[in-house]
């Protein structure tokens, strides 16, 4: 069994080793699938309420949302602290942390975007609730919030929910974010999401939705056909200090995007959403880092996966066949119902 840290010196970044997750009990095979046609609750849901999860433990009788630690972690506060040196140049540390997993809804056949603005509202409140609990811990400087939606980015149980990784290490997407906008912030004096919300809004055709202080667009330098980005206008490093209106601003647009998403193909539309956050590592990025959260779709067309080929995985660098602006353009074209509801 290896569980911990192992540094990667060539791209100069963690990589995780859960060797030991390798022969965790997997129940994903009896409720796969996509949230088509499932019932309210499945009795062998390890996320519906009141059901024992393989752990032994049970689930409560939640009504709305249910935060959990995850029962097979990568990262835990309880990883090995005694590692095998490893040789030569190479470094590895403990992989200490904190994974929990969010349920959205006790309803196992919903998803987000069957939400209610107001029900979203209250998953804006737990998020901002896990990042500040979890990133007020002092070994805990990254508290990243994302959702694997769909079969198709192997998601094993179509119940609503996200995960949460809480890391003594921060993600290195946000890592680079972080380090190029304060490069731009020390060179311009300006926040460089500022920046690229003004350059679209400019151009304003690849602007999906937008209200009083939210607003949510596929970016100009797109790389996945249907990739988008949910922000507040102003910047904030995280959720941590966006106003009331501000949250029932975001709802809002997630709302509409969700909708857009789904209506598109009329299938409930699989994804990776990324809450990109500040780190939790006690540095202050108020006047730089700006909340966002990014989509990133596999899906150019209802059956056409975007493969990651040489030049994305070998490479580093995407190609991509669609247009941003013809992207938008469909998204923002949708009916402002969702087609499920439509329906009845
Ligand atoms: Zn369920």
């Amino acid at each position: 069994m290896i569980w911990e840290e192992r540094w990667h010196p060539l791209r100069e970044e963690w990589v995780v080793v859960a060797a030991h997750r390798q022969n965790r009990p997997w129940r994903g095979d009896k409720v796969a699938g996509d949230a088509e046609n499932l019932p309210e609750y499945v009795p062998d849901c390890y996320l519906c309420p009141g059901n024992l999860r393989v752990s032994g433990k049970r689930n409560a009788n939640y009504d709305h949302i249910f935060v959990f630690d995850n029962d097979h972690p990568s990262v835990g506060m309880n990883a090995p602290a005694e590692l095998a040196p490893p040789p030569g140049i190479y470094r590895n540390r403990p992989a200490r942390g904190i994974a929990r997993v969010l349920c959205y809804s006790p309803k196992h056949n919903l998803t987000l975007a069957e939400l209610a603005p107001a029900e979203i509202e209250q998953l804006f409140a737990a998020w901002r609730q896990q990042y500040l609990e979890l990133g007020a811990m002092k070994e805990i400087n990254d508290v990243l919030i994302w959702e694997n939606k769909g079969a198709v980015v192997g998601c094993s149980n179509p119940h609503p929910h996200c995960q949460i990784y809480a890391t003594n290490f921060v993600w290195k997407n946000v890592e680079k974010y972080a380090e190029v906008s304060l490069r731009h912030k020390r060179e311009t004096g300006r926040v460089l999401f500022q920046d690229i919300l003004e350059a679209e809004r400019t151009d304003g055709r690849r602007i999906v939705y937008e209200n009083e202080t939210a607003i949510a667009f596929i970016p100009y330098f797109a790389r996945y056909a249907y990739e988008l980005y949910i922000a507040p206008k102003a910047t904030h490093a995280s959720l941590a200090t966006l106003s009331e209106k501000e949250i029932a601003d975001l709802s809002l647009a997630l709302h509409r995007v969700e909708i857009c998403y789904d209506n598109l193909w009329r299938m409930s539309f699989p994804y990776i959403l990324t809450l990109h956050q500040a780190p939790t590592d006690g540095a202050d990025y108020s006047e730089f880092f700006h909340f966002h959260m990014q989509f990133q779709p596999p899906l150019r067309k209802p059956n056409l996966l975007k493969y990651l080929a040489g030049s994305e995985t070998g490479g580093g660098n995407f190609l991509s066949d669609t247009s941003p602006e013809e992207k938008a353009a469909e998204l923002r074209g949708q009916p402002k119902r969702h087609y499920k509801q439509a329906k009845s």
